[in-house]
């Protein structure tokens, strides 16, 4: 697909999930608040199954992980000790021309090569660390140019010969910048009635550092034994300086985190076990195969504590970005909170009869990012039969069937009123009487519903009605009084 049609599938799926009633912009009608949004009717079940199914997997068909659930507010040396009050920044340049205000990395970079003098520029990368530059133009054509990430010409092949010539405004282009400024990312504000800066806290940026300090009240309520986990769902807030792709990068946003905690030396071997049954879940939700990958992070994008880092990435209308990041992250959690807080955060091993710091490999996904993949994956236009479709699984569905009377008359719409009223107590379930039978099987379709119940003329004469499945179109007459069991059946 081009770019543009990229961006036009983009657009689609924005335009269905606001029709649809799946996500709005925050404060609509006072003009909206950028990159963040509030989730609609069918927004908030697809959330909830997303969630739902991550906690099944990850802790109630396990026996050695745990749940807790932290407060969003934590003490203001949590994020000193955990390093985000230094390192959580992101560099700031403003064009003197435009005025434009960005992220550095965000710039268009200009490159050339002190050899052959090829020239090239690479927009939307991420430089100084997290990320590997991913678009560029001109001369190169290449999606990945991993020979410029490596410092060897892709024309002339010479080697440590590329260098970055300037950074231009990705606005207006002028390569006129400000110095750099280093810019936290992490909200503040204040607790209680002085807002001095002794009373700063900060809204947190990731769930995660309310495990760590948890760490030993959950681990010893738990009677927990190495190698054991402690996962958490919930909100996290970021100030970002560039939001951009509807939900995939937003100020505010749901975390799914996982801490595994190990020995220090069984570390290597959790962490790809658990790349493995992340990857995994990805597909049992529904998501393509085709469209998921894994990608290791450089040594030069690893922080310096982490001993290896892999994100799984998904194929998005926009391209390749990280939906999740495994990490093993060694003692270091533990141990800066052990050093910061004099709080014993240590394991008792019976083994060894000693005490330790137990390492942890962290998954590390996001809620919000997973519904824009289960979103755009199964999204489709079946030219053929004039529609648009949300193939979802299922299991994700936020309506699992929708019940309809044929036509307004002749008792059809109370029995399809009476198999509604059946369904209602166990399934999320739809009843609509309004429009012509092919409008209301293409809302059903544009919002996901996997199956349609009809009652037609026949139903009537010998109580059979008809399902119809959404992908396939195709329709079977079951009895009426099967229809529950029918549905479960091809949910499960
Ligand atoms: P990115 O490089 O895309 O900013 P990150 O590496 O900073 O992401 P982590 O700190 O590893 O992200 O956060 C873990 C997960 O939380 C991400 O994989 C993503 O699913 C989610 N996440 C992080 N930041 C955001 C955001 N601003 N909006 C939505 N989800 C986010």
């Amino acid at each position: 697909m081009s770019r543009n049609q990229n961006r036009s599938k983009m657009d689609k799926i924005v335009s269905l999930a606001k029709r649809r009633g799946y996500i709005f912009q925050s404060s609509e009608i006072y003009g909206g608040l950028s990159s963040c949004y509030d989730y609609g009717p069918l927004g908030v079940e697809l959330r909830k199954n997303i969630k739902e199914t991550w906690w099944n997997d990850i802790v109630t068909s396990r026996e050695n992980v745990v749940g807790m659930d932290s407060s969003i507010l934590m003490h203001p040396k949590v994020w000193e000790a955990s390093g985000h009050v230094e390192n959580f920044t992101d560099p700031l340049v403003d064009c003197k021309q435009c005025k434009n205000r960005f992220r550095l990395d965000k710039g268009v970079h200009k490159f050339k090569c002190t050899n052959c003098n090829m020239k090239f520029h690479i927009k939307e990368g991420q430089i100084g660390g997290r990320k590997k530059y991913r678009e560029c133009f001109d001369d190169l054509t290449a999606s990945e140019p991993e020979s410029y990430v490596n410092s060897t010409c892709p024309r002339c092949g010479k080697e440590e010969s590329i260098i970055l010539d300037k950074v231009a405004c990705p606005k207006c282009g002028a390569a006129d910048l400000t110095d750099p400024k280093q810019f936290n990312l992490m909200f503040k504000t204040h607790y209680g009635a002085s807002e001095d800066s002794a009373h700063r806290i900060y809204l947190r940026p990731e769930t995660a550092q309310g495990i760590f300090v948890n760490f030993a009240n959950v681990s010893n309520a738990a009677r927990a034994k190495l190698p054991f986990g402690i996962a958490q769902i919930g909100k996290a807030f970021r100030n970002e300086v560039t939001t951009r792709n509807f939900i995939f990068r937003s100020r505010e946003f749901e975390q799914m985190e996982l801490e595994f905690f190990v020995r220090p030396d069984a570390s290597e071997k959790w962490h790809k076990e658990w790349i493995e049954s992340r990857l995994e879940w990805y597909k049992k939700i529904g998501i393509n195969e085709k469209n998921l990958q894994l990608r290791e992070h450089g040594s030069d994008e690893l922080a310096h504590y982490a001993k290896a880092c892999v994100d799984v990435e998904y194929k998005f209308p926009f391209g390749w970005a990280e939906l999740e990041g495994i990490a093993d992250r060694q003692t270091y959690d533990l141990q800066q909170h052990i050093d910061h807080s004099g709080n014993k955060l240590t394991y008792y091993d019976q083994e060894q009869e000693e005490h330790i710091v137990p390492a942890v490999v962290e998954s590390s996904a996001g809620v919000d990012r997973t519904m824009l993949t289960v979103l755009a994956d199964a999204y489709w236009e079946d030219e053929a039969n004039d529609r648009v479709v949300l193939s979802l699984s299922p299991q994700m569905a936020p309506i699992k069937a929708a019940v309809f009377p044929l036509v307004n008359r002749e008792k059809m719409p109370e029995v399809a009123r009476d198999i509604f009223e059946d369904l209602k107590g166990h399934l999320p379930v739809e009843y609509d009487d309004s429009g012509s039978i092919g409008r209301r099987y293409r809302r059903q379709d544009e919002a996901g519903t996997p199956f349609c119940i009809t009652v037609d003329s026949q139903t009537l004469e010998d109580g059979t009605v008809t399902i119809r499945e959404r992908d396939s179109l195709e329709q079977v007459r079951i009895n009426k009084e099967h229809a529950l069991q029918e549905i479960r059946d091809r949910i499960n």
